[in-house]
This record gives structure tokens, sequence and C-alpha cells, in this order.
């Protein structure tokens, strides 16, 4: 028996026999003529694809990457490259690695986008090339896939009665591939080192929730992971409403939304409002800054889906090389220690404050007022200027993110400045470890475990505690069942993630008290390691 360890990307519990998928082509066909009859295939395979999905999410994916292959910026960079003389494939190729670097440059989810570019340019160029698209393997029997790593277009299509778990030794908890494999249950660990190698051929349990993949497992351990999966199905199905520890503590459970579609969605879901409204969609790839009233329209739109419930908008998080022109900001070497988030706005003011503007029109037509928070605040100075801007246009309750370490270290002096703070974990991770988060092979490093990333965490809270205001946490250690239960031990009172993971968190914080909560905020804080902190605060919740 081995254990493998890797971060916990979907919960759940699987065995099965590990195939491992290289995604080579699986034969020839005719090359397409030229790029338009590339991108009608492609988008002709994309939308067949989309139709076979076999979840919401599955099908938005593909149509998304479908509108990537057709999309006439692309197109028009890639034919440009050709007329300079690059051959038509890596003409493609280089088209779709530009408009990647462009959206990895926004940061956030939008980077996290840059995948799905990518993945539509190797598509363009195969089918220039008359290679047939990798298909995912069928062995006749369910399987766990273990891969280098998934693009999001073969995620979609994965059926989770075949393919009962997923391991890649890539990816990160944010990913698209991630989300997905969320939304179709099944269970998956990513950022796992060797584990092509060490699982191919071999029966393994795929613990998603863990974040442990064990190579031939005793059957007792079967037995065992087999009967806590069960059980933690069934607490999961049991659980609804408003979240609450086993003694009462009230811990409200939001959705993040990035699109106007994604609120509508998880409006209809059962989540206590939105603990992070990402604004960037409106912003993204615009030669002009949208109106007061186009921004107003959106959010009121947002606002009234969530009728009285609270809505935690932040303001645009932008980089400073972004794919945002209007905003004529200049290239940077190092755009994710640059201008951007709050920063942006000493360059450029005016755009915050019509951004805030439309929040306030927003509010005043539905009658409901969104929590506005700024995202990248390092300084009291920062968090104090963004204060007096939000409530000089009317907002009324006012926040920061804090993502950045110094941030969290100084939390006493930022809070005192606003009303609440949510910790963004994705960027505070990248920041604390010095680890790009688009690295899918620093996924170890940027494990929301990382005591490192605890502390900064325990220091917010403490701020909170000392000033009275709320502490919440939206990036992706929010959706980690366990990780919940630490980050209600350490202060936090609110956990903003995909909807599609607020079961699971609900069903595990009803099933411990506080008292424990902090228990095992302690034993992740006193670990060594993000591996030892998982472990001793899983066997402390057992
Ligand atoms: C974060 O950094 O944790 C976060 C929630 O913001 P984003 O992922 O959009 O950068
Ligand atoms: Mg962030």
């Amino acid at each position: 028996m081995e254990i493998l360890t890797g971060v916990p990307a979907s919960p759940g519990i699987a065995t099965g026999r590990a195939v491992r998928w290289d995604g080579t082509e699986s034969g020839r066909t005719d090359p397409a003529t030229d790029l338009p009859d590339a991108s009608q295939r492609v988008v002709a395979d994309l939308t067949r694809r989309a139709e076979a999905a076999t979840s919401t999410e599955g099908r938005s994916v593909l149509e998304a990457l479908a509108l990537f292959a057709e999309d006439p910026e692309l197109l028009a960079a890639a034919g440009r490259l050709e007329q300079a003389g690059t051959a038509a494939p890596e003409a493609v190729r280089t088209a779709a690695a530009g408009y990647a670097e462009q959206l990895r440059g926004l940061g956030g989810y939008l980077a996290e986008r840059a995948g799905d570019v990518v993945d539509v340019g190797e598509r363009l160029a195969a089918s220039l090339e008359g290679r047939a698209p990798a298909e995912i393997p069928q062995p006749g029997h369910p399987y766990v896939l273990v891969a280098l790593d998934l693009a999001p277009a073969d995620t979609a299509l994965l059926d989770p009665s075949a393919v009962v778990g997923i391991v890649t030794e890539h990816g990160g908890p944010t990913s698209h591939t991630t989300i997905l494999a969320r939304s179709l249950g099944i269970p998956a660990v990513v950022a796992c080192g060797g584990a092509r190698d060490s699982a191919d051929g071999h029966e393994v349990v795929v613990d998603g929730t863990a974040g442990e993949v064990v190579v031939d497992p005793t059957p007792d351990l079967v037995d065992e992971r087999a009967a806590r999966e069960r059980d933690s199905a069934e607490r999961r199905s049991r659980s609804t409403g408003p979240g609450r520890t086993a003694d009462g503590v009230a811990v409200r459970l939001l959705a993040n939304v990035g699109t106007l579609d994604d609120a509508l969605t998880a409006a209809a879901a059962d989540v206590e409002g939105v603990g992070l409204f990402r604004t960037e969609f409106l912003f993204l790839g615009r030669s002009d800054e949208p109106t007061l009233d186009e921004q107003a329209d959106t959010y009121a739109e947002v606002l009234s889906a969530f009728g009285g419930r609270t809505v935690v908008v932040r303001t645009l998080d932008a980089g400073s090389d972004k794919p945002v022109p209007f905003l004529d900001l200049p290239a940077e070497e190092n755009p994710a220690l640059g201008v951007r988030g709050l920063r942006t706005a000493s360059v450029r003011a005016e755009v915050l404050v019509r951004q805030l503007e439309a929040l306030v029109l927003a509010a005043e037509r539905t009658g409901t007022a969104p929590w506005v928070m700024a995202p990248m605040v390092a300084t009291v100075d920062e968090a104090r200027r963004f204060a007096t801007l939000a409530r000089e246009a009317g907002v009324g309750t006012v926040g920061v993110m804090v993502e950045v370490p110094s941030a969290a270290l100084r939390a006493p002096h930022v809070l005192a400045e606003v009303d609440f703070a949510s910790v963004g974990t994705n960027d505070l991770a990248q920041y604390a470890l010095a680890a790009d988060r688009q690295l899918g092979d620093l996924g170890e490093l940027l494990d929301p475990w990382q005591p490192a990333v605890l502390d900064l965490v325990a220091a917010t809270c403490a701020g909170g505690a000392a000033t009275g205001r709320p502490v919440g946490v939206c990036g992706e250690a929010a959706a980690d069942p366990r990780l919940a239960a630490v980050l209600v031990g350490l202060g936090v009172r609110s956990l903003s993630m995909a909807p599609v993971a607020v079961p699971a968190v609900r069903a595990a914080l009803e099933a411990v008290d506080l008292p424990t909560c902090e228990k095992a905020a302690t034993a992740a804080r006193s670990a060594a390691t993000a591996a030892d902190a998982r472990a001793s605060v899983t066997e402390l919740l057992r």
C-alpha cells in the first residue's frame, strides 16, 4: 500500500482501477483546408460535445469553448501570423497563447480561463494537421482516470458512472477542470505528484475530501473509506438551510459568482446570499468603459435575484497588462505584483467611482444594499481611501479583501477603517508562499492548508475580534469541508464558495461543535506541513 498526497479538488471517496491517460490523439482525419474550415469543424465538435455533456456546468464550459473557437479576434490574429509566413497550425497556437497570456494578466477567475483558450488553440491546430482529438479511455469498466492534467473540454464529457475518480499531477484547486469535477460529483485529487507512474493499472482509493490517493489499499482501508463516504453522502442529502455548527453557531454559507448567469443560477440554490460577486466580466476586453446605466442594470439584476439576501460585491480586480484597453495602464514585467486590484484606482480613480455610483443606483432601484469590498488591499491607507470613496458614493457597508499578507498581519488597523473583511485564500497563498497561482506544478505550495496561510487567516480573525468586524473567507479554501471547520475554529463566520460545494460544507459543519473546530484550528496551526495539518485535522474530526 502506498499513500500519495495531493490537493483535494472535489470531495468524496471512490475506489477503482487506475487508468493512465496521456491524451494522445486517437487517429487521423482529413486535415481542415484553412483556418475558417478548422474553426467550423472545432465549433461543430464542441457543440456536439456540449449536447452530450452530462451536467449543466459541463454544457456551459463546452459552449464557452465553442465561442473561443470562432472568436474573430483569435482567428484574425492567427490569420495575420499566417500571412506573415507562419504555418497555419503554428499561427493558431501562437495566437491562442497570446490570448491566454492576456487572460492571465487579469488574474483571478479570468486567468483560469487561459487554459481553455490554449485547449481551443490546440484543437484548431490538430484539425489543421488532420489529427483527431484524443478521446477519454473506455476500458469497459468503471475506473479512476489518472493524467498529467485534463482539459476542461475532456472533463466536461466525463460520465460519472464510467469515471469514478480523477487524479491529476498538475492543476489547481480553482481550475475549470476542478470546478467541473465537483459539478459532476466525481471525487478528485489534483497536484498529486508521481500519480501516473505509481497508480497506473493498480487498484486505488481516491479520497477527494482528504486529498489522498491510496495505491493498492488493504481491504480494511477500502471498507473504512467506503463507510465514511456513505455516511457523509447521507448527511449531505439531509442538511438544508442556513449554516451552523452542531452547537448552533451561525456560519453563513454564500455563493461565489462570476457572471450574471452564475448569479441567477446561484440565486435558485440553497445559499444565504453571495459572498463574492466578481465584477470583472463586465469590463473584460472592452475598448470603452461600461456606462453607469449598463453597470447599474447588471448589478440591479443580481441584487433583485437575491431578494433580501446579502450580496457582497467586489470592485474591479484588474491587472496592469490586462485586456481592458480603456484603462490604458502601462505594461509590466510582473503583473501579479504590479498596479492591479484596488491599485488601479490610483491611476484611474473615476472608473472605481463610477462603479461605486452604479452600485448605489442599483441599491436604490432594488431596495437591496450590497456590501462592497475592494480587492488586493495591502495597507491601512488603501483601506481608508477606499472606505472614504465608497462612503462618499453612498455605500452603506464597506469592506476589504484580505489577500495580501501585509493586510492580514496588520488586520486590527486595516479593519478599523471598514465594516468587514473577506479573506481571499487563493491570492493569500500565492503571495504568502511566493508561488504563481497559474502554475499547475506549484499546486502544493498553493495549498490553503499551508500552516503559514492559516496563520495569516488567524491574524485576520484576531483583527476582526479586536475591532468587532466580521471576517469571512471567499477563496477556494471555503469549499473544503474539513478546512471549513478549521476556518470556523479560527473565527471565520461566513464561507463563500461555488454553490455546488455548499451541501458538503453545510453537512460537515453540522457535525462539529465550536470547541472541536477550535481544536482543529489549533492542530492545523501546530502542524509543520500542509500534509500534517490535513492529516491531524482528519484524525481529529473522525
Ligand atoms: C482570492 O484571491 O482568494 C479570491 C477569492 O479572488 P480571485 O480568486 O478572484 O483572485
Ligand atoms: Mg484574489
